[in-house]
């Protein structure tokens, strides 16, 4: 069994636009619910990327 049934199916590849992809449930990731996540700026944008999963959203 893999762990990746417990996702949503969110390309972790790719950066999510949160304008465009709202938080479903606000401080989650969308992809596994969980709610620890690591924080970068980079190019004046914010990112913030699930720990558990590496979903990415720009804030
Ligand atoms: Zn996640």
């Amino acid at each position: 069994m893999s762990e990746e049934s417990e996702y949503n199916g969110y390309d972790t590849t790719i950066v999510y636009d949160y304008k465009q992809y709202p938080d479903k449930q606000a401080g989650r990731c969308d992809n596994c619910g969980h709610s620890n996540f690591k924080s970068t700026a980079k190019n004046y944008k914010f990112l913030r990327e699930c720990r558990n999963c590496g979903m990415k959203k720009s804030i």
